[in-house]
């Protein structure tokens, strides 16, 4: 396995059910995946501290003043 596929937040099947690209997020310790079962969302926990974040960003992310890398 790859160093680059280890620090991704999402594997191949989450990716897909996603439906778009997701950008920096899928890099980023603030990134969390919601998933009902039927819907899957990325969450932006960062967003809590930080009133410039959306909870649940537009994707796909690529800037962001949040972003930490995971
Ligand atoms: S801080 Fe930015 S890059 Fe990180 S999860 Fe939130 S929106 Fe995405």
């Amino acid at each position: 396995m790859s160093q680059k596929r280890e620090l991704s937040l999402l594997d191949e099947e989450q990716r897909r059910r996603l439906g778009v690209a997701v950008g920096l997020c899928d890099r980023c310790a603030h990134a969390v995946l919601a998933d009902s079962g039927r819907s899957l969302f990325l969450r932006c926990e960062q967003s809590r501290n930080d009133t410039r974040l959306r909870r649940y960003p537009v994707l796909p992310v690529q800037r962001c003043v949040g972003y930490e890398a995971r």
